[in-house]
């Protein structure tokens, strides 16, 4: 089948939560990119009797370009050996490219890999600012996925400067020019004020922040202040996604009090909280590890400001790699595992430390009870959405057995009994949550949830004048097995999946904001530049400034 300027999928049972159609058979019709409410007789049809269709999935948090993502194929020779990937063979002759998977795979092997799951975008969630053109080079190397980028702030050099000043609006200002500059899509925050520390070497043997009010250098400058000036600066500036925050603390037991604090400290604002389940341990410093899933996600549930991403910890193979440069030294320490400890030259830091999830290590299954807890007791889920923060608590392609967990108690029962409980004890998990997730939920925390939650109008849904990315799956029981091998995926009204086979890899699209500001920051900035910076004012950002 060529490219069909139109197509009736025809008879499927479609969710589509955004606009309250729950397992409804009905048929979908797509003209050029867009979904249209109908079509005239005798177009091109699909048959999807007996199928379940949805929207495409949308990744709202995933580590797929950039700097960090690279440093860490590099780190992975013998993934890239183990799972090699070859060029699939599209339909027409297109030409295609073969790569390496493993937890990381290279660019081409992503889009093909997310496309092959029914995913149709995702979010790379951490960009240092100097990096962002390598970060757009290998998004126009992955193929398929529409894709932008958070870039990260918060540890920055003229940041941390503006908020010693009490400068908020030029705090905003060069945020707002940032984004444009980056050609990024939303803010990231990694450890307010940690990875500065980290950078600087004070903060004691940790060189770490410990909690929301520690100073920064100056004492006017703390991840409070960090955290308000940022979330303060995407809500003004009405950036489709508020800012985007992984906690300081993440990974330490007692972290709940900081988590919880950073919420607090932002009340009545709009804010994303990601990867939750590694900021959600009760216990002490360094010891007593136990699950606080359930005051966090009470939080949650009881501020509607409040959205997340679960990051869930899956069973298995794992790369590490985050800008929290002082988490991943630690996580080396106490693993012995490979370490890079790069990008500390940029606006940011990055560290990178392989990994494996084991069944019967303690703290490995308290991080995947942890995450199952979170789902299961949140009654939100258009602000509880699915990741395991791919590729730190398992790859993407794990997402069907997440789902699987979620739909299926007694397979979940089943796991649970095989891993190791000592750190679960007083868990709900462990005490029995009943809970299993229907499709429409499935299709809410998966697509329509993100969709929403990134400000991202025409995807995530079915409706006229949305996006024509349309996932269709054979409904199985086995719903692992069902949601890693859809029959079908369109793309922008390009059939990319047909009877479960890659066949086409169109270029997919970027995704960015360019937010206004006033134009008296950049001369500020330049003035910075000449002053500090190891590169020119006009050579920075995703193209030279013009
Ligand atoms: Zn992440």
């Amino acid at each position: 089948m060529n490219k069909p300027s139109r197509l009736r999928i025809t008879g499927g049972t479609v969710y589509d939560p955004a606009n309250g159609v729950d397992g409804v058979v009905r048929d979908v019709c797509i003209e050029g990119d867009r979904i249209v409410a109908d079509l005239p007789a005798g177009v091109p049809r699909l048959d999807a009797r007996g199928m379940i269709v949805m929207p495409g999935g949308v990744d709202i948090h995933a580590h797929v370009a950039g700097s960090s993502v690279n440093h860490g194929r590099r780190l992975l020779p013998d993934e890239h050996a183990a799972d090699p990937v070859p060029a699939p063979r599209l339909a027409e002759g297109a030409v295609s490219r073969s790569g390496t998977g493993g937890t990381i795979p290279s660019t081409f092997a992503t889009g093909y890999r997310y496309a092959g799951l029914g995913y149709t975008t995702a979010m790379e969630a951490a960009v240092a600012p100097l990096a962002a053109r390598h970060a757009h080079a290998e998004l126009d190397d992955t193929p398929i996925i529409d894709a932008g980028f958070f870039v990260l702030l918060g540890n920055d050099d003229y940041l941390l400067r503006q908020i010693a000043a009490g400068e908020t609006a030029r705090a905003r200002d060069y945020a707002a020019w940032l984004l444009g500059a980056t050609r990024g899509y939303a803010i990231k925050i990694v450890n307010p004020g940690g990875i500065a520390r980290w950078k600087s070497g004070a903060g004691g043997p940790e060189r770490n922040v410990a909690g929301l009010d520690d100073p920064v250098g100056s004492s006017a400058v703390t991840p409070r202040k960090i955290l308000e000036t940022l979330a303060g600066a995407a809500n003004a500036l009405e950036l489709p996604h508020p800012v985007h925050i992984h906690c300081n603390n993440l990974g330490q037991p007692g972290n709940v009090e900081t988590t919880l604090a950073s919420m607090r400290a932002l009340a009545g604002q709009r804010a994303h909280f990601t990867h939750l389940q590694f900021h959600s341990y009760g216990g002490e410093r360094g010891k007593n590890w136990k699950s606080a899933a359930n005051e966090v996600i009470e939080y949650v549930n009881t501020h509607g400001e409040v959205s997340a991403d679960v990051g869930q910890v899956m069973f298995g193979p794992a790369t590490t790699l985050t800008a929290d440069g002082p988490v991943e030294h630690l996580l080396y320490t106490s693993s012995g595992r490979r370490w890079v400890n790069v990008d500390i030259e940029l606006e940011t830091g990055c560290g990178i430390v392989p990994y494996s999830y084991k069944e019967r290590a303690a703290v490995a299954a308290l991080q995947w009870g942890v995450g199952l807890e979170l789902f299961l007791l949140a009654r939100a889920p258009w602000r509880v959405v699915l990741s395991t923060d791919h590729p730190n608590g398992g790859s993407f392609l794990s997402y069907p057995r997440l789902i699987r967990l979620l739909m299926d108690r007694a397979y979940r029962d089943e796991q649970l009994k095989r891993v190791n409980q000592k750190l679960l004890a007083g868990s709900a998990l462990l005490d029995g949550l009943a809970r299993e997730y229907s499709l429409t939920e499935v299709a809410i925390v998966t697509r329509a949830g993100p969709a929403r939650l990134l400000g991202l109008k025409t995807k995530g849904h079915l409706g006229t004048g949305a996006d024509a990315d349309v996932t269709i799956y054979s409904d199985d029981a086995d719903r692992a097995k069902m949601f890693s091998t859809p029959r079908y995926v369109i793309k922008a009204g390009t059939l990319v999946v047909e009877e479960g086979q890659l066949r086409r890899a169109p270029e997919g699209r970027r995704l960015a904001v360019r937010p206004e500001y006033d134009a008296a920051v950049t001369k500020d900035l330049k003035r910075f530049f000449d002053d500090y910076a190891c590169v020119s004012f006009e050579n920075y950002g995703a193209e030279p400034v013009a």
